[in-house]
């Protein structure tokens, strides 16, 4: 007989995230992170919430998912500086800052205590701003990241026993360092939505990357076209992910919320919403409690409109996983308004919402084989449902 759940969510915080910051000009700044916990305490969302820090990672868990060698390899970075190119270290993506090694471990650290919290039952839902380092590699760091938090924490619940875990990523970028870890694990489904490899980083996640030969059908893939706004994402969403995890059934739920698919993202070219990422996330919530007995835990990721966007949509995150959600006509508070105008000399948003109310056409109610969003998600049903026992052609 365990005891209930403790209702409040846990979320990973302590000042020391900050540490992981790429320095002055990079768009992988900790000002993202500073600014989202200071809009969620104004609005009162973490009054609920277990606030709990991170030490760093003992190698032991990074090694469950990173080479004995990369893990030297940052350290030496990390503590003298040396650059490592051919492991992505010191690169214009990832260059080398001090203590890169323990601020990229605690990060790490952080997801695998959520994730553990959520599979013991202590809590339902668990949130890392911080994390949802999606792209680093078991032998590299890439595309901003360096030690990759969502699959060591996916790992860290294979190991406590989950028999099946989903990993839903909505990031504007390929989840490819993910997927390429669980790519030949039948237990882990991983899923990813974003903008086509042809326009953008990392350039891979087509529809036909569907996993390994012993584990046929656990990628899924939908790479959309340049330009997508609320409609059409959310609409793909629709038509792949409940399916795809209902078919699954996962015990256990990890998303990755990076932002930069909103239209403000100096990075990317599709054009979602504060509100449309906002649905997503109460939409994958609402599949954890359908689908996985609520064990819930929800990363950050990209997302690099520092002021406008990160802030209010990992507060929106924080407040679903907390059962506060937030009205989206909320007013932004005076006093995080003051503090944006006083440190960046301009207003931040006025409003927890961008002013939209998408509205989502079903699939079921048809599609138009001529239009490229439309295109997009029919050849990822066509590649990745049946080998999960789907009819790509019914709802
Ligand atoms: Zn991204
Ligand atoms: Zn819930």
């Amino acid at each position: 007989m365990t005891d209930r759940p403790d209702p409040r969510v846990h979320v990973v915080w302590a000042p020391e995230m900050l540490s992981y910051d790429f320095g002055h000009g990079h768009p992988m700044t900790s000002e993202r992170l500073d600014l989202t916990i200071r809009l969620a305490e104004s609005l009162g969302v973490l009054d609920g919430a277990r606030l709990v820090g991170a030490e760093p990672a003992s190698d032991e868990l990074l090694l469950t998912v990173h080479d004995a060698d990369y893990v030297a390899a940052v350290r030496a970075a990390s503590e003298r500086g040396t650059p490592d190119p051919a492991r992505g270290l010191g690169t214009d993506d990832d260059p080398v800052f001090p203590h890169m090694h323990e601020a990229a471990a605690r990060v790490a650290s952080g997801s695998v205590d959520a994730a553990l919290a959520v599979w013991r039952g202590e809590v339902e839902h668990a949130v890392n701003v911080a994390g949802g380092l999606h792209h680093a590699m078991p032998g590299a760091a890439s595309g901003f990241c360096v030690y990759n938090d969502a699959a060591i924490a996916i790992h860290a619940l294979l190991d406590a026993g989950a028999r099946r875990v989903a990993y839903v990523d909505v990031d504007a970028h390929h989840g490819d360092g993910v997927q390429a870890v669980f790519w030949d694990d039948p237990r882990v489904l991983t899923v990813s939505l974003h903008e086509t490899g042809r326009h953008l980083f990392p350039g891979t996640g087509f529809s036909n990357e569907t996993g390994g030969p012993r584990a046929e059908g656990s990628a899924v893939n939908i790479a959309l076209p340049s330009g997508t706004g609320d409609t059409g994402w959310l609409r793909a969403i629709d038509a792949v992910v409940p399916a795809v995890l209902r078919a699954f059934e996962p015990d256990v739920l990890v998303t990755q919320h990076g932002c930069d698919a909103h239209a403000l993202d100096p990075l990317t070219d599709l054009r979602v919403s504060v509100d449309g990422l906002r649905l997503a996330a109460e939409r994958l919530h609402g599949l954890a409690h359908e689908l996985a007995g609520g064990r819930w835990v929800a990363l950050g990721g990209g997302g690099y409109a520092v002021l406008d966007v990160v802030p209010r949509v990992w507060t929106h995150l924080v407040a679903i996983a907390a059962h506060r959600p937030v009205d989206p006509a909320t007013p932004v508070p005076e006093s995080w308004r003051t503090f944006v105008r006083d440190r960046y000399g301009r207003s931040g948003p006025a409003t927890m919402s961008d002013g939209t109310t998408p509205a989502v056409r079903a699939w079921s109610a048809g599609y138009d084989p001529g239009d490229d969003l439309d295109r997009a998600v029919r050849a990822t049903r066509a590649a990745a449902f049946p080998s999960l026992g789907l009819d790509p052609e019914l709802d």
